[in-house]
């Protein structure tokens, strides 16, 4: 072999070595960079990971207090829609009650009582309007305690009181009269198919909760009131078509008055306008506002039963009728 050939050879076996070397050194070469970079994404992830968790722990820390917050919110929105309707008949509309009763006041100056009945019985027929209310149950309590029945012209409510206490009007005994679905005078007195319309939604809905069609009804404001657009002998055309008897009161407790009428000021109110009429219709309200009512009742139902020859009912369509304004038909 010649000296030229084997330095050829060895310049080949180096390439081939060096090639060799190349080949091992860049995968593992490559493998550590990789490698390195893998742990530090590695290590980022578990980062973000941590930074993620605490995230959402701060999101739920957050989403605790703000509903901390919120629910004595939602409470106190609850609280004061509760006190809005429990007063909204003793607020704008019954101001308008207010004025319409005190008026009717007068217009009870002028009023020629009914006939005297044949019996000579004296008939007291005690009414609450406006009710269901939290006051219901006292009442009814108190009836109960004198085994006397009375009348209640109610509104339309739907919450669980008020249905419990429409059944045991009924189931008692006593007269579910209707007062109005909603008792707005804008929208009852817009037109006769208004009134009408309120009326059957209350009479429907008493049926669906009581079994029993009420056929009963006083007009808010009485049917001597001011406030409807629509003549009133339209409405009373209007409930005489369906059958309904309409009642309005001759005397009145006073307890609607806007200043706080007191227990003694009711049953003097009562006593006195009831005098020696034969026939009378006491009216009351049914309001969580009106406690003196339920103060008054007790003395007011002691003196009553001890009166002679005298009768506390419900009102039935055979009552007789006792109307601030009269059918056209018996005025002409
Ligand atoms: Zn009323």
């Amino acid at each position: 072999m010649s000296e030229e050939r084997r330095k050829r050879i060895n310049r080949l076996k180096k390439m081939i070595l060096g090639t060799i070397v190349a080949l091992i050194l860049i995968p593992v070469c490559c493998a550590v960079v990789f490698g390195v970079s893998l742990v530090k994404t590695k290590q980022q992830l578990l980062l973000l990971q941590e930074q993620l968790i605490a995230s959402e722990k701060r999101v739920e820390e957050l989403e605790a207090s703000v509903g901390e917050h919120m629910e004595p919110v939602e409470e106190q929105t609850a609280q004061v829609d509760a006190v809005k309707e429990a007063f909204a008949v003793d607020t704008e509309e019954n101001l308008q009650e207010l004025y319409d009763t005190a008026r009717n006041e007068e217009v009870l100056e002028g009023y020629t009582e009914p006939e005297q009945t044949e019996d000579g019985i004296r008939r007291i027929y005690l009414t609450f309007d406006d009710g269901p209310s939290r006051e219901t149950d006292v009442i009814l309590d108190i009836l109960k305690q004198y085994n006397v029945k009375a009348t209640f012209f109610v509104l339309g409510k739907d919450d669980e009181v008020s249905v419990a206490a429409y059944k045991r009007i009924v189931e008692e005994g006593h007269t579910l009269g209707m007062h109005s679905y909603s008792h707005r005078y804008r929208e009852i007195y817009a037109s006769v198919d208004a009134f009408v319309n309120d009326m059957e939604r209350l009479q429907n809905y008493l049926y669906e909760i009581t079994g029993e069609k009420s056929e009963i009804y006083r007009f808010p404001g009485g049917s001597s009131n001011r406030v409807s657009r629509t003549g009133i002998y339209g409405l009373i055309d209007a409930l005489e078509e369906r059958n309904i008897a309409y009642y309005d009161w001759n005397v009145s407790s006073g307890d609607a008055t806007g200043i706080p009428t007191s227990k003694e000021d009711i049953v003097n109110n009562v006593m006195r306008g009831i005098g020696d009429k034969k026939n009378a219709i006491v009216l009351f309200h049914d309001s969580t506002a009106k406690k003196s009512t339920v103060d008054a009742l007790p003395e007011i139902l002691e003196r009553l039963t001890d009166m002679e020859n005298a009768e506390i009912l419900p009102i039935t369509q055979d009552t007789v009728k006792i109307q601030h304004v009269e059918p056209k038909e018996v005025l002409q």
